[in-house]
């Protein structure tokens, strides 16, 4: 476990974008009036975040009451929280490197994602700035092809509400692949992961939420993808970048 400034901690232990024709509006509408936090309220979450992480750590679910087939190893949730991140990365799940690592995002995909938000490891690591969490916090193994199973199914509706409940400071979620856009988009997520970006726009669900950005997988199994769709890089990269520094400062 990293930690950081006492209360600010980060747990990695055990543990397909915008109509390619339209502009990308101006995402100033994306930040929320940035309110004094209430210490008193900062340290009583802080403390309710720490207790549920270690829940979440020590989770064992999908062995011993799985919704169907049992994972076929011991869970080891991969997440990173922080009661201070102003960003959060929602992702799918572990790829078996991670799951052997237990650290998110170490691998190629994880140099693209870097260079795409415009921020260096050491600031993509930091805990107390940029928070991952998962879909599914376990690898879920392999399917016939050898490809990634998806998200465990019991996870998203055990943790993710309490989570995201004792989160208050995110501002901006990232929103990486069509599982992390279902959940956090409900029938504002198109039925596929490029329709969804494409239909993004900055200003969705500023009444009632963080500022929601959807993105394709960073995987080179994308390659082909945004060599079609060059205005991804052109236009809606510039605006990620933007919005991340501007929480990074
Ligand atoms: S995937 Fe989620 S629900 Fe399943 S064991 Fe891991 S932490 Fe628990």
């Amino acid at each position: 476990m990293h930690v950081r400034k006492g209360a600010v901690f980060a747990v990695v232990e055990r543990n397909e974008l915008h109509h390619p024709e339209r502009a990308v509006p101006d995402p100033g509408g994306l930040r929320p009036p940035r309110l004094s936090p209430d210490p008193n309220r900062q340290t009583i979450m802080a403390g309710e975040l720490e207790r549920l992480a270690s829940d979440i750590r020590h989770c064992r679910r999908c062995v011993e009451a799985p919704d169907g087939t049992p994972l076929p190893h011991e869970p080891r949730p991969v997440l990173r929280v922080s009661s201070h991140a102003r960003i959060c990365i929602c992702g799918q799940a572990p790829g078996s490197r991670v799951h052997a690592s237990g650290v998110p995002f170490t691998d190629p995909s994880g140099d693209r994602l870097r260079d795409w938000m415009g921020v260096s490891e050491a600031e993509f690591y930091d805990a107390e700035r940029i928070a991952i969490i998962p879909m599914g916090f376990c690898f879920p193994g392999l399917d016939a092809k050898g490809g990634d199973l998806p998200p465990r199914k019991e996870c998203a509706p055990l943790w993710r509400q309490r989570l995201f409940g004792i989160l208050p400071e995110i501002e901006l979620m990232l929103l990486v692949g069509g599982y992390a856009q279902r959940w956090h988009m409900g029938t504002g997520a198109a039925r596929s992961v490029t329709g969804t970006v494409r239909n993004w726009n900055p200003g969705d669900r500023l009444d009632d939420g963080p500022g929601l950005i959807p993105l394709p997988h960073p995987s080179w199994r994308n390659n082909a993808w945004l060599k079609r769709n060059p205005w991804f890089g052109t236009r809606v990269l510039p605006v990620l970048k933007r919005e991340v520094r501007t929480r990074m400062e």
